[in-house]
């Protein structure tokens, strides 16, 4: 049935990329300073390391991801067979040895990586390249939590050194792009990698209210039927997200307008209203989006649905450890699945994206849901672990 408010709902997607990135003109253009004359003498080529620095829902990862396009599509004009490889760290592994076989996986999937080390899946990796001539660039993003968890894997190191694998002979990894929401993570390297690393930083400050605005506003000619959305609703949504609870964070913003049209259309009406985005606005934790919860495996999905449900029942804003294992057996009962056996890693990972908050063995709760608003605010997130379970 035609929806008289969605005109395609996709273009709200976390995974949605539009062609046109607002406010995000500058740091493409110095992308493309530093890696498009590359192309120039590919086989000239010495790997670049960049790194991109911004908080949560300032564009980091979309402008990666749209800058690898517009990098090899140029390549493929002139002929040069250049991939860009995209590793999110929270996705991909955060471990070194699943790290890196992943990126083998997606570079050379024919290349068996077992019983290999770290090490030699990218000296394979390279030999790989070279022998079809190849060219890739990578981007390693949220490696800050890669580094937060392992601080003693030096992964950065071994990315670094990749070219010292055929000293003076063209590397076919021409670049390498590391995200991050602070410079902090840099912290915990040896001082060797920091040096390989190098000073090449792009910052991505946070958007303006104003900037919001003309985000959202592309968005909704994208996502909305004509009319269906008005500008003073796109107005309370860029001000609510440049609000110091939101912080920015245009997810938040996009999150917002789609649940807003769900109401809308849930409600049966013509239009969304300031109203729907206030009702949406007091479930929402902003610590918490839906891309969080869509990036989690099924695992941590039903244990942090088990969560929200203690919760809901117990009424308090904090349960204990054996409660939690109680109602993950429920929950994974009614889903028909076994539950696993690293229950406690998978918690463990929950605490590390910052999702849950724990604080002892006995106190889990959600992080940035207050006793006050925990009720509105596990609502909310049900009805989003309802959505990241079905997609
Ligand atoms: P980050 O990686 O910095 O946390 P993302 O790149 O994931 O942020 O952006 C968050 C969401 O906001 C994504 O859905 C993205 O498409 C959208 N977005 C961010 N910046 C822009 C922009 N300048 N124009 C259009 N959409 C944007
Ligand atoms: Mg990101």
């Amino acid at each position: 049935m035609r929806s008289l408010i969605f005109k395609d709902r996709s273009k709200l997607s976390p995974y949605y990329i539009p062609a046109v990135l607002p406010h995000r003109e500058k740091q493409i253009q110095l992308l493309g300073s530093i890696y498009m004359k590359m192309l120039d003498d590919i086989d000239g080529a010495y790997p670049v390391y960049t790194q991109i620095v911004g908080s949560v829902g300032t564009g980091k990862t979309c402008t990666t991801l749209r800058f690898g396009r517009m990098l090899t599509e140029e390549a493929e004009r002139r002929g040069i067979r250049l991939e860009h490889v995209y590793m999110n760290c929270k996705v991909d592994g955060s471990t070194r040895f699943v790290l890196f076989g992943n990126l083998v996986k997606k570079v050379a999937p024919e290349l068996s990586t077992r019983s290999l080390s770290g090490e030699e899946m990218l000296h394979r990796l390279v030999e790989y390249l070279k022998d079809r001539r190849k060219y890739v660039f990578i981007s390693f993003d949220e490696i800050d939590y890669f580094v937060q968890r392992n601080p003693k894997e030096r992964i950065i190191y071994s990315l670094t050194r990749i070219p010292e694998i055929h000293p003076s002979e063209p590397c076919p990894i021409i670049g390498e792009i590391f995200i991050s929401r602070s410079l902090q993570w840099r912290e915990l390297l040896e001082p060797s990698e920091r040096s390989t690393l190098g000073l090449g930083i792009i910052e991505f400050p946070k958007y303006k209210a104003d900037q919001i605005g003309d985000i959202l506003e592309q968005r909704v000619e994208e996502a909305f039927q004509p009319g269906v959305v008005g500008d003073d609703v796109i107005t309370l949504i860029s001000d609510i997200t440049a609000s110091p609870a939101v912080d920015g964070d245009v997810r938040v913003g996009l999150d917002l307008l789609y649940f807003s049209g769900n109401l809308a259309e849930n409600l049966g009406a013509s239009r969304v209203l300031p109203d729907h985005v206030r009702k949406v606005f007091s479930e929402t934790n902003p610590t918490i989006t839906m891309e969080d919860i869509i990036s989690l495996d099924e695992n941590c999905k039903l244990i942090l649905l088990a969560l929200v449900r203690s919760l809901q029942a117990t009424g308090s804003a904090y349960i204990g450890l054996r409660e939690l294992r109680e109602s993950y057996g429920v929950v994974c009962e009614e889903f028909g699945v076994k539950p696993i056996e690293t229950f406690e890693e998978h918690l463990q990972d929950l605490v590390y994206r910052g999702i849950v908050d724990m604080k002892s063995l006995m106190e889990l709760g959600i992080s940035g849901a207050s006793l006050i608003d925990l009720e509105r605010v596990l609502n909310g997130l049900t009805e989003r672990l309802r959505h990241g379970l079905e997609s």
